[in-house]
């Protein structure tokens, strides 16, 4: 843009600006709408431009075509932009660990687009950090807290059978904390932690979900993390790849260039869904027919667009829960005064649960001389203005800033179905569901079709299986 044409637009009040630019950008989406309109049948189609649509449509061999809601292509692997800052949907780091699905991507964007990190996340309680995970890390606590955590991992490993049998496991999660890690870590960070996290108390759901996400150290690795001679890193995410340039969301556009930009079709919300006919309705009024349906949307909101579903299965997918994720992005004027990609914040009187920087991962995520936060709250209802005191002061006593002067934004955001909810209705009801759908030739996959808890990887390997599948189906 010239000096000019830069000077005109500063001229323009913000307001006329947002509503002159989104103006324009309807009509010329509507243009864009009405030159690539989708065809009125085709073999396969794929609702959703997330990371399990596109890699559908990229491992699939004959036509297919991708509806999505959006202007943009990505799902939850999207970024924004916001005065030279870059966000993503809170932290989205990438874990590769399929070889496959790692050549793919690598291959597609290039090794140079990606940095290698190592991760650098820490628990933030009694006022002072401590290595993650919790439980193998007490070190650095209060001498009262390390005592009772340790206490409480030689008591429970004490009590452990011989031969743990999955039927010795108890079903619910707060229980299986106990079982596992003992009344001391259960009390200082494993059940508000989660509390926070999921909006429920973990004795409301169950222990099914976390074998893959809850690190389980041994009883000598407790006692080594108690007096701080623990060098083990744990957990799944040790290391991950992250674009050097433009957030996560390069990666679909990688992958939407690969699939070909002229098979997906934007802001195209499938209203209807005709399973008699094959075919769906969109908000635009157009209806497309096919032979094979693979639905990456949130299953309950799939359901409901259903013409005619089963009672049974209707009263199974009233029973499907889901957290909403509330979080900020945060941009400052200084550096930050902690190098962590992500930290812990298990304590109650906090309305934040975790608070992660993307520019700490990445510098290039923020001007020179900023840097970036994302902030997740535990407190969805309060309003950010009466919050906003609270989380300064909490940012303060993390030493992450030295001044609530140092904030230059703060803007809320809001994920609808973010983590589905575990809870004891839970597999029985999505197994319902999904035998019902494999009758009408339907594939539900992704972490919101399929309804579970999984990663952008896990997203790019469903794609990747239904499309065999279809294969192996021919
Ligand atoms: C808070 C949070 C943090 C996360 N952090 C990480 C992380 O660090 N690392 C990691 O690997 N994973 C992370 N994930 C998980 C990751 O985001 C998902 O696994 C992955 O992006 C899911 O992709 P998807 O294609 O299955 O679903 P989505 O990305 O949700 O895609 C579904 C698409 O369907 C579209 N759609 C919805 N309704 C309609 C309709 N009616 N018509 C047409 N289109 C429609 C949506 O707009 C969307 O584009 C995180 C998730 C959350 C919520």
């Amino acid at each position: 843009m010239d000096q000019q044409a830069k000077f005109v637009i500063s001229e323009v009040d913000p307001g006329t600006l947002a509503r002159l630019n989104s103006a324009t950008f309807a009509t010329i989406s509507a243009w864009t709408q009405r030159l690539n309109a989708p065809p009125e049948h085709i073999e396969t189609l794929i609702i959703g431009a997330g990371l399990a649509g596109l890699s559908t449509a990229l491992h699939h061999e004959g036509p297919s075509i991708i509806l999505e809601r959006e202007a943009w292509v990505g799902g939850k692997a999207r970024s924004e932009e916001f005065e030279g800052f870059t966000f993503d949907v809170t932290g989205h780091w990438l874990h590769l660990r399929d070889p496959g699905i790692r050549e793919m991507v690598l291959r597609l964007m290039g090794d140079e687009h990606f940095m290698r990190v190592r991760r650098m996340s820490r628990i933030w309680s009694h006022g002072a950090y401590t290595r993650y995970p919790f439980q193998a890390n007490t070190y650095g606590l209060p001498p009262e807290v390390i005592k009772e955590c340790v206490m409480g991992a030689v008591e429970a490993d004490r009590s452990l059978p011989e031969v743990i049998q999955p039927e010795d496991e108890p079903a619910n999660f707060a229980d299986w904390i106990r079982f596992y890690f003992g009344e001391g870590i259960a009390r200082h960070f494993m059940i508000p932690y989660n509390a926070k996290l999921w909006g429920v108390q973990a004795d409301e759901i169950t222990s099914r979900w976390c074998q893959r996400f809850v690190p389980r150290p041994r009883l000598d690795e407790i006692v080594a993390g108690a007096v701080g001679c623990n060098e083990r890193e744990m957990g799944y995410n040790a290391e991950f790849l992250y674009p050097r340039r433009g957030g996560i969301q390069t990666v679909a556009e990688g992958l939407a260039d690969e699939v070909g930009r002229e098979n997906i079709f934007l802001e195209r919300t499938v209203q209807s869904i005709d399973l008699q006919s094959r075919s769906v309705t969109l908000s635009t009024g157009e209806s497309i027919s096919y032979d094979r349906l693979v639905n990456t949307m949130a299953l309950p909101d799939f359901i409901d667009r259903i013409d005619a579903v089963p009672d049974t299965v209707l009263s199974a997918r009233a029973s499907l829960r889901a957290n909403e994720v509330v979080y900020l992005n945060v941009g400052l004027s200084c550096a930050l005064g902690q190098p962590d990609h992500w930290i812990y914040v298990p304590e109650d009187e906090w309305p934040m649960y975790r608070v992660g920087s993307f520019s700490n991962a990445n510098p290039n995520m923020a001007p020179e001389g900023c840097s970036s936060l994302y902030i997740e709250l535990s407190d969805r209802d309060t309003p950010l203005e009466e919050l906003r005191p609270r989380i300064e002061e909490g940012l303060c006593a993390m030493n992450l800033i030295s001044s609530p002067d140092q904030i230059l934004f703060m803007h809320e955001r809001r994920i609808k179905n973010a983590y589905v909810i575990y809870d004891f209705n839970y597999h029985e009801c999505r197994q319902e569901i999904h035998e019902w759908m494999d009758g009408q030739g339907i594939w539900s996959i992704g972490r919101y079709g399929d309804w579970n808890y999984s990663s952008m990887e896990d997203a790019l390997i469903d794609g990747r299986r239904a499309a065999a599948e279809f294969l192996e189906a021919r």
